[in-house]
């Protein structure tokens, strides 16, 4: 069965991984968000692409969900001694892809080619695609500060500004590319990881022609939201600034009319029957990974879910 995954950064990135111990290399792709796309210190950074490759290779650090482990910081350190205000931080060995990757853009390279050859060198057999070639920047409107970048709503200022709206700079022009319709085309199952609904998955879906494909596709979207709170960021905190509360009956929500499966937590368990009365079947396990094991053991159940449902769609 062939599967293609939706992801952001780090809860994204989590299920791939478990899904990637348990598919056929060749069986997996993952299309990525880059509406977190920005330009820093002339650099071209893709948080969540990096999220993802650094994952599949080994080379992520767990601890703080981004960046690489055994990193070192001594280029940050000799800026921030001429006062550059450092509000990202850059390892030495993240900086080196930056670098390399805005080389390439600037050589007329695309991202899609630019993201393969990364994966090519860190030895990663899945595909991983960003969701578009074209420039898409999510912009968080905030009633403190305006209209900021996504990078500086969330890391600037450590998503404390209050949001009243979210728009995708770009997105009307964007072009899916034929990499994405292609996966997209041939898979049998779409799984939407437990990724930020509105941030991450949203830019994704609304890149256009890509909902006419998923229409025929068997769809199943996992619940980034536990006990009405999320894991890690700011989903919760926008799900209630939007006015909605923060809970997985409302992710299901915001995926219906898109998705035919949802899995969420055993905390949430008494949300399944709301869920099921918009005809989209729900299941309820343990969604909270917090090491490889538990990342396996959610990714057989999704696939276990999914492969059903999917072969439903085909009867
Ligand atoms: P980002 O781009 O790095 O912010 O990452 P994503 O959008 O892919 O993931 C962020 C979301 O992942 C948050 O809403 C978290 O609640 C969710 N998340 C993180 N870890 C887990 C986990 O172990 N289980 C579940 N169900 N959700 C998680
Ligand atoms: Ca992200």
């Amino acid at each position: 069965m062939k599967v293609v995954a939706l992801a952001g950064g780090v809860g994204g990135a989590k299920l791939v991984n478990g899904l990637s111990r348990i598919l056929p290399f060749d069986n997996l792709s993952v299309i990525v968000n880059t509406g977190d796309d920005f330009r820093y210190s002339g650099l071209y950074i893709c948080p969540d692409i990096d999220t993802i490759t650094y994952t599949l290779a080994g080379l992520n650090n767990p601890i703080t969900g981004w960046g690489r482990k055994d990193e070192t910081w001594k280029v940050n350190e000799e800026r921030e001694t001429w006062g550059y205000p450092s509000w990202f931080h850059l390892g030495d060995k993240d900086l080196a892809l930056h670098m390399e990757r805005s080389r390439l853009i600037e050589e007329g390279y695309s991202l899609t080619e630019i993201t393969r050859y990364f994966s090519k060198n860190f030895h990663i057999s899945q595909t991983i695609l960003p969701m578009t070639d074209s420039i898409v920047r999510t912009m968080i409107n905030t009633r403190e500060l305006g209209k900021l970048a996504f990078q500086e709503y969330f890391v600037k200022h450590k998503f404390q500004p209050r949001l009243t709206s979210i728009e995708l700079d770009g997105i009307q022009t964007a072009r899916i590319s034929t990499e994405v319709e292609a996966e997209l085309q041939s898979c049998d199952l779409v799984i939407i990881c437990p990724s930020n609904p509105f941030v991450s998955i949203y830019p994704i879906i609304s890149i256009p022609g890509i909902k006419r494909i998923l229409n025929d596709k068997t769809i199943i979207a996992v619940s980034p939201i536990i006990g009405g709170k999320a894991v890690k960021g700011p989903a919760a905190k926008m799900f209630e600034e939007l006015g909605m509360a923060s809970s997985s009956y409302n992710v299901a929500k915001f995926y219906r009319g898109l998705i035919q499966g949802f899995i969420l937590d055993r905390a949430d368990e008494t949300e399944v029957h709301l869920i099921d009365q918009w005809g989209i079947i729900s299941m309820a396990t343990d969604t909270l990974m917090s090491d490889l094991d538990s990342q396996i053991r959610l990714a057989k159940q999704v696939i276990k879910f999914g492969s059903t449902l999917a072969k439903g769609n085909e009867a």
